[in-house]
Order: C-alpha cells, then sequence, then structure tokens
C-alpha cells in the first residue's frame, strides 16, 4: 500500500491517501494539546501507543459485531482504514463524572453514574466543541434520526463492552469519546481512535489516573500513564 497525498492534518494525527481511493492511512503524532489547543506539548512515544490501542481495542468489538473503520495496522504508529466520512457529531459516554460534565453540573469527579449517560457535541474546534441535542444536530443536517439512533445504540454497545473488558485488566472507564462515520456504502461505523487521548482510565484500586488528564493538569510521569494504560490493554487475563 503506497502512502500519498496528505489529505488532512489535525492535532493529533495525519490522514493520507493510498492507491485505493476506499483506504486511508493514519500516521497517529506524538503532539498534544489541551483546551481547545491553548495548551500544546508532546508525549514521547503517544502516537505509537495510541495506533496501536486503537487497533487492539477495534479489533475486539469488530469481534462482539461492532462495526469500525480498521482494516490493519501496517507499522507502529499507523493504521490503514476505511476510508469514511466523518459525521461531525462528537459523542461522549460517561460512567463517571468527571472533566467538563462535573464541571459545568458543580458536581464533584468520580460519582458513579450507573444509567450512563451518553452525550453529543458539535465537532467544531472554533466553537469548543458544543453540547446540543440530537434534535440540533438533525436541524443542522449533521444526521438523520435513523442515524443518531443507530449512534446512541452502538455507543452504549461499545460502552459495555469497553468497561468490562478493562476493569479485567484493573481499568475503570470513567468516560470516553467516539466519532462515527459513513462508510462508501452509507453505514454508520465506528471511527478515529479510542485511546489515552480520548478515554480517561483510572486505575481500579488507587484511581490513579492514566491517560490525558496527566498532560491536561501537569500531574507528572504522562508518558509512563500511556505506555501502563496500553500494557494493560492489551493483556491478556483468565
Ligand atoms: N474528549 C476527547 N476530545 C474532545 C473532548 C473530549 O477525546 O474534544 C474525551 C476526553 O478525553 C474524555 C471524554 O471525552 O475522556 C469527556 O471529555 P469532557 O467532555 O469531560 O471534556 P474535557 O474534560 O476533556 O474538556
Amino acid at each position: 500500500m503506497q502512502s500519498g497525498r496528505l489529505l488532512y492534518e489535525g492535532k493529533a494525527k495525519k490522514l493520507f491517501a493510498t492507491d485505493d481511493p476506499d483506504v486511508v492511512l493514519h500516521v497517529y503524532k506524538d503532539d498534544a494539546t489541551a483546551f481547545n489547543a491553548q495548551k500544546r506539548g508532546s508525549i514521547a512515544g503517544k502516537g505509537q501507543v495510541n495506533a496501536a490501542t486503537t487497533a487492539h481495542l477495534m479489533r475486539f468489538l469488530e469481534s462482539k459485531g461492532i462495526p469500525t473503520h480498521l482494516i490493519h495496522q501496517p507499522e507502529p504508529g499507523m493504521l490503514l482504514t476505511q476510508k469514511v466520512e466523518i459525521i461531525g457529531v462528537e459523542v461522549i459516554v460517561r460512567n463517571y463524572t468527571a472533566g467538563s460534565m462535573a464541571k459545568r453540573l458543580g458536581l464533584e469527579e468520580g460519582l458513579k453514574i450507573h444509567d450512563p449517560i451518553v452525550e453529543f457535541c458539535l465537532k467544531s474546534d472554533e466553537l469548543g466543541d458544543p453540547l446540543m441535542l440530537d434534535q440540533h444536530a438533525i436541524f443542522m443536517g449533521l444526521a438523520t434520526r435513523a442515524e443518531l439512533d443507530e449512534i446512541q445504540s452502538l455507543a452504549r454497545r461499545i460502552n459495555t463492552l469497553l468497561r468490562t473488558y478493562l476493569l479485567d485488566r484493573d481499568l475503570i472507564l470513567v468516560d470516553f469519546k467516539l466519532e462515527f462515520g459513513r462508510n462508501r456504502a452509507g453505514k454508520v461505523i465506528l471511527a478515529d481512535e479510542i485511546s489515552p487521548d480520548t478515554c480517561r482510565f483510572w486505575d481500579r484500586t488507587t484511581r490513579k489516573k492514566l491517560d490525558k488528564d496527566r498532560f491536561r493538569r501537569d500531574l507528572g510521569e504522562v508518558e509512563e500513564a500511556y505506555q501502563e494504560a496500553y500494557r494493560r490493554i492489551i493483556s491478556e487475563v483468565n
């Protein structure tokens, strides 16, 4: 697979065309941004960890019947995926209070949410990814009612699968962000990434943060946390 022209450069990845029009190459970067790109830095080894974590978890989800864009991992730090049209709605699933939800509603961090919450946000860096209703997304033509229902159902199934998988590896899945896309056939499939950049992972016993919050909040041991999350995620358990 020959990598072709740069299609898009995001904060954490570059996307290249390939010689197959339905396949794109994602090259993950070590660059890190937070607070709507006001804080910038670099996390050594992050690109490789995030690509490998995404590949591993998407393979797991595929094995459980969740359609994803993943094709395979050609080299460390890179993923080949189906080309999709990204749906401009970021989907956040929450199992514990944290981050923007805790702040917006004046709640302490770490309260268990027994019935997981699924939020929709507009995918817009300029506007800071504002929370929106499904009705706003439909009004704006971002997705149809049927697509949003499918996204909501997939997000809940993904949460149930990942939560158990991660808890078996002593990680609490606090919250995470998903993006979906339409493939050439118009089918809604899971896209983007699943990594310590896009999920909050806490140690099951100590609640030590093993994700991007270590960078956001200058907690130290950032590289080590990404490696530790990855090591646990790929580990075999009985
Ligand atoms: N998240 C993300 N990209 C975003 C916004 C959020 O990957 O643009 C992830 C974030 O890492 C966390 C979850 O989604 O795991 C919920 O994030 P939250 O809304 O609490 O916002 P944050 O605290 O990151 O500002």
